[in-house]
């Protein structure tokens, strides 16, 4: 051992460098298996794992041996040496807490954050720690030796490029490999756990560096002036809710269910098995579109971008375009000032909000961005009970997360407005199998589409056993249930597979075709209201808000909605897709191309009128899309007074032990408690939850 220890001696420069690459490396790989628990499936993550961290920390301390003074080299070196372990450190005691990694909007808002830290970070200390400190006995150990050589040497330098250029090809490599499995995964940073599982913390820390600095120098050239040009829209936008169906929900409670990659076409659909049988995809959902007790619409677009689930949310919830590129929630979510459905509803009319989501709460950075839109409770994976059983990779099914939901639910106060973010309808859809399948597959070349529709069943029937439980409990009759596609669930690529299923021929499918299946469900489900029924009206995600506010009995004249009622007079039915193009009752139209609704042919050779009619639509959608960006980029809701609403200090908000301030809050409350779990007399209604099991 003594023989071996004294080979590495004397330690030159480059000894010095690989000696602390590698002791960065081993604690990178501690915390990454053993805190942050990253779930590692097959082989090549495996691999990523081993490497991610090793090319950026040679990276950054390779370029230390370019340095030619010796007190710089090696002052330079402790520096970077402690602040790498400084961020390993701080991140791992982060994630014990929030089961989410530290980012530049966090450190600097430190505030709350850090002060409720600081009290518990004891409590967050683990034995196994020490191994965190290890290194100190080794640096301690060389220091006390005292045999170093660390005098620049020039002919060394070629060995330093050397090492730089291998660091080099391993990092451009992880990069390769890890957009090879996940694609977008830099320009769509869907997921903080994804960039660190794929690319590592330092690089993570990089990324979020750049982000952070280009977000804000937009932010920082922004000003109150801008808001006179969002005003004027605003006010010549605005349609006046139709007076017969104001307030008509006035005071109930809001469910609002998520549905995942769920298109319209589901909806009446029947699949025609290998023997000629035909299945009803979605049972339930179809009776419920039909249901004079709701109002459905036939022509509801969806209109995401690359923050895909998110954008959905985003538009939904704040009549507002998600980003041109990249994700709203994860841009700019950690940072703007919103004025989100809980928000409103919570200051002007007195609800408690929740989100539940059988998924990681930071997937999308959703536990910063709720903050921002005002969401009192947001209940993630870490609230449910998750085995490998009644679970894959996007988290809780749908059966056992309504079920278990309820035991959270039934402590909200009344009225409240909760969100349910389904996950067993998401791509690739092959999440059930044999026996719990309980669907017949279609029977097309691509596996993806022949199982799109046991998983929407699948849905179907999870939302019918809640639907029960509403039932049973009484929560129905007082509330207003919205649903919603969240956007497309077989793509444009697939689409000429599809067609067979759904009787049209694969040759002659076009982008006309592919442009009508962005369609998604809306409903608005209103118990004991039997005037519903299904509209025409074109319309997109962004048209949801001011129309389930209006219901609600809230004026929306005030707020920056750039979606227009759906029971509104004089509606203008220019949907705008985020890339520009566009849809109205008559037309389609894709860059130049426009496509005659009617016949789905293309209009070649357009009348002057017809073309002076299609740009005053492009011109629509364009001032739509490009006043909503004015408003995200620019983060103009923080200078806009006008809204009635008092700004929301994030601070104020955290998803921690949120039963017990709940429970709380109903002793405290005593009769006056609104819950389901009060009127019930303290008992709990999770035994009217009624499943057919986690999975079939
Ligand atoms: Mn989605």
């Amino acid at each position: 051992m003594k023989q071996k220890l004294n080979a590495i001696f004397p330690i030159t420069r480059q000894k010095l460098v690989l000696l602390l690459a590698l002791l960065l490396w081993t604690k990178s790989l501690f915390a990454y298996l053993v805190d942050f628990r990253i779930g590692y499936d097959w082989f090549f993550q495996y691999a990523i794992l081993l490497v991610n961290p090793l090319a950026s920390i040679l990276l950054v301390l390779g370029l230390t041996l370019l340095i030619k003074r010796k007190g710089l080299f090696i002052a330079t070196n402790l520096i970077l040496y402690f602040s790498l372990s400084l961020l390993i450190i701080a991140n791992v005691l982060y994630f014990r807490e929030y089961t989410d990694f530290i980012t530049i909007n966090t450190v600097f808002g430190f505030g709350k954050v850090a002060s409720g830290l600081g009290a518990t970070v004891f409590k967050l200390l683990k034995p196994y720690d020490v191994f965190y400190l290890l290194d100190l006995i080794v640096l301690g150990y060389i220091a006390y030796k005292k045999q170093f050589t660390l005098e620049y040497v020039p002919k060394e330098r070629k060995n330093a490029r050397k090492l730089l250029a291998a660091a080099f090809t391993m990092f451009v490599l992880n990069l390769g490999v890890s957009e090879l499995f996940r694609p977008g995964l830099l320009t769509r940073t869907f997921s903080r756990e994804y960039i660190v599982k794929y690319l590592g913390l330092n690089t993570y820390a990089v990324l979020d560096g750049i982000e952070t600095y280009q977000t804000n120098q937009v932010r920082a050239e922004a000003s109150p002036t801008d808001l006179s040009e969002v005003t004027n829209y605003v006010a010549d936008n605005y349609t006046a809710p139709n007076p017969e169906l104001f307030g008509i929900a006035k005071g109930k409670n809001v469910i609002v269910i998520h549905l995942e990659s769920f298109q319209q076409f589901l909806i009446d659909f029947e699949l025609t098995d290998e023997n000629g049988q035909q299945h009803e995809v979605t049972p339930f959902l179809n009776q419920l579109y039909h249901s004079d007790e709701t109002y459905g619409f036939e022509n509801f677009f969806h209109q995401v971008n690359a923050g895909r689930t998110s954008d959905a949310e985003t538009l939904m919830e704040n009549s507002l375009f998600g980003l041109k590129e990249g994700a709203l929630f994860t841009k700019l979510g950690s940072e703007n000032t919103f004025q989100a459905a809980p928000n409103i509803l919570g200051q002007t009319q007195g609800y408690t909000s929740a989100v539940f989501h059988g998924n990681a709460g930071s997937f999308w950075n959703r536990n910063e961005t709720y903050k921002r839109f005002g969401y009192d409770y947001f209940f993630d994976a870490s609230s449910y009970e998750i085995t490998e059983e009644n679970s894959f990779q996007y988290g809780l099914m749908d059966k056992p997360f309504f079920e278990q939901s309820v035991n959270y639910l039934e402590h909200l106060q009344q009225p409240f407005y909760a969100k349910f973010l389904s996950v067993s309808n998401h791509h690739p859809y092959d999440n059930l199998k044999g026996e719990d399948l309980g669907f017949p597959l279609a029977n097309a070349s691509d596996q993806t589409i022949n199982s799109y529709f046991a998983t929407a069943n699948y849905l179907d029937s999870a939302i019918a056993e809640f639907f029960d439980y509403l039932k049973a409990t009484g929560l129905y009759e007082n509330s207003l249930i919205v649903l919603y596609g969240d956007h497309y669930g077989i793509s444009n690529s697939r689409n000429d597979v599809l067609a067979e299923l759904l009787g049209a021929e694969a040759g002659t499918w076009d982008d006309f075709d592919n442009m009508q299946m962005q369609r998604v469900p809306f409903m608005l489900h209103l118990p004991g209201n039997h005037q519903g029924g299904i509209s025409q009206t074109y319309a997109g995600e962004v048209d949801a808000l001011p129309t389930i506010l209006h219901l609600l009995g809230v004026d929306t004249s005030q707020y920056f909605q750039l979606g227009q009622d759906l029971f509104s007079a004089n509606r203008q039915e220019v949907v705008a897709f985020r890339n520009g193009n566009f849809v109205t009752p008559n037309y389609s139209v894709m860059t130049e191309a426009i496509y005659d609704n009617a016949t789905g042919e293309l209009i070649s050779e357009p009348s002057e009128e017809l073309m002076q009619e299609i740009e005053n639509y492009r011109k629509l959608a364009e001032e739509q899309l490009s006043i909503s960006d004015a408003i995200n980029n620019g983060d103009l809701l923080r200078f806009y007074n006008d809204s009635g609403l008092l700004p929301i200090n994030p601070n104020n908000y955290n998803y921690l032990d949120q039963l017990t301030r709940l429970t709380d809050m109903e002793k405290q409350l005593g009769t006056d408690s609104t819950s389901l779990y009060s009127q019930n007399n303290d008992s709990s209604s999770s035994n009217q939850f009624v499943t057919s099991g986690y999975l079939k």
